[in-house]
């Protein structure tokens, strides 16, 4: 047996900046080794090595690598099954303790439940610290211990306890001196992508002050690049949830709600995880949709005569990202215009976004079919012209993705938009009663 070590193990917190579980095992006072573990079982939807999401991973994982190196140290990276892995891990080395962000999705609350039990078993300290979020699920509830089951006061709350804890907002120093001298063996996954294809894909981290001085004014125009774009970067937290949030409470309230709206959502997925499956609410579960696949098809391609619809959906195939306000128009279309299923919708998001975050694409997704907790009223139908008016004027974003939506070659809408509204209200006040 080698030295008694602590591991940090990394999942969806890339980096090796203020990261608290990080910190933890470095002050540990014993030897720290970092270590990855990419199992299929946990990324499912990631598909094979040529999902850019995939290599988006495998990117930073190996940056990580180059960074530990140049410190004597490395990364441990394993592709397999996450016991298997640690199976090793304990054969190899004297493990004291395990540091480790906490997850959030069900996949991954299971396998860290089966993994605390082995700790249990083997006399090893299982530490986890919430970083992936400012506030973890239990840090903001109602009085009576309850889940606030609507935005305005879980946010107010939430400001409270940060402004009452501002410790949460505190970076975390790292020293590196404890990192254990090593190096691991050479892992095939790293020659198997060619990075350059894939860089393009992730915009550079970047939060500029002028970004959030116009986030309030500029944020609904898909045409305006005036988003952060840091959302794959939040996704693996390959940035840190205190840095931006300091930036976003000094400079921009409708940012940090954005904020407060993804940890709402964590916080949900986390407390009622049945309600990543179900309509949150129960009558939502009783609409009879028409699921009209080949409908469905056309969705999917940017087919469906509406522009500003067909727009978003180009956009996301081409480019596997699309605009908020835009995510929100084509789902509401989907889920109201078509009657399909908010899950087919979903699914297909979670196949294609480079951003896929399962708490917030399911809050996405129900807040637009209207079953979510604090989700828009049933009644609420987009009209896609009138949004196409107020969000895209003169056709900008339009003319990007849709070059030909004003030529004989583009085809009808898919359903009428009057007729779908009536129909779609229809639908909801049976199911509803
Ligand atoms: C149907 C639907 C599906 C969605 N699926 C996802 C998803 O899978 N992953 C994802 O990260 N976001 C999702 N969103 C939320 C939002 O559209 C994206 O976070 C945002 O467009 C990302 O662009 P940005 O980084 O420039 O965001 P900014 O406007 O700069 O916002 C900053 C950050 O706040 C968070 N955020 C912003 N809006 C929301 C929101 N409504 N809900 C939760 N977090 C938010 C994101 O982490 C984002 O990066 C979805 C929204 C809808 C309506």
């Amino acid at each position: 047996m080698e030295t008694t070590v602590s591991v940090c193990w990394f999942r969806k917190d890339l980096r090796l900046n203020d990261h608290s579980a990080l910190n933890g095992a470095l002050s540990s006072g014993r030897k720290v080794i970092c270590l990855y573990v990419f199992d299929p079982a946990v990324y499912p939807s990631f598909g094979d090595g040529s999902d850019p999401r995939t290599s988006f991973i495998l990117d930073q994982v190996s940056e990580m690598k180059d960074k530990l190196r140049e410190k004597d140290s490395d990364m441990v990276f394993r592709l397999g099954k996450t016991e298997e892995v640690w199976e090793e891990i304990f054969d190899k080395y004297d493990v004291a303790a395990v540091y480790a962000s906490h997850d959030y999705e069900p996949l991954e609350v299971q396998r860290d439940k089966a993994f605390s039990q082995t700790c249990q078993e083997k006399g090893v300290e299982f530490v986890r610290f919430h970083d992936r979020i400012l506030m973890g699920p239990e840090d903001a509830l109602k009085d009576d211990g309850d889940p606030y089951l609507v935005f305005t006061p879980y946010k107010r709350r939430f400001l409270e306890n940060l402004k009452a804890d501002s410790g949460k907002l505190e970076e975390f120093k790292l020293s590196f001196e404890n990192l254990l001298g090593f190096k691991d063996k050479h892992y095939p996954a790293f020659d198997g992508y060619e990075r350059e294809q894939y860089v393009s894909l992730y915009p550079a981290k970047r939060l500029s002050g002028s970004m959030l001085d116009d986030y309030g004014d500029k944020r609904d125009y898909p045409a305006k690049d005036a988003t952060s774009r840091l959302s794959m970067h939040l996704a693996h937290g390959t940035v840190s949830i205190r840095e931006l949030s300091r930036r976003a409470l000094n400079k921009s309230d409708v940012w940090m709600s954005e904020l407060i709206w993804r940890n709402f959502y964590y916080t949900l997925a986390y407390l009622m995880p049945k309600s990543l499956s179900d309509g949150f609410k129960d009558g939502y579960n009783r609409i009879n949709w028409v699921n009209d696949e080949a409908q469905f098809e056309r969705w999917k391609k940017g087919k469906t005569g509406y522009p500003i619809v067909d727009a978003g959906m180009r956009q996301l195939s081409e480019t596997g990202y699309m605009h908020n306000r835009v995510r929100m128009i084509v789902a509401s279309f989907l889920v109201k215009h078509l009657l399909i299923d908010w899950r087919w919708g979903e699914a297909y998001f979670a196949e294609k976004l480079l951003d896929f975050d399962l708490p917030s694409n399911n809050g996405g997704w129900q807040w637009a079919s209207g079953s979510g907790c604090d989700a828009a009223p049933y009644f609420r139908i987009f009209n896609p012209y009138r949004q196409q008016e107020r969000f895209d004027s003169k056709f900008e974003y339009v003319k990007t993705w849709v070059p030909e939506y004003d030529r004989d070659t583009y085809p009808d809408p898919i359903v009428p938009h009057k007729e779908a509204r009536t129909r779609a209200i229809d639908e909801y006040k049976k199911a509803l009663g």
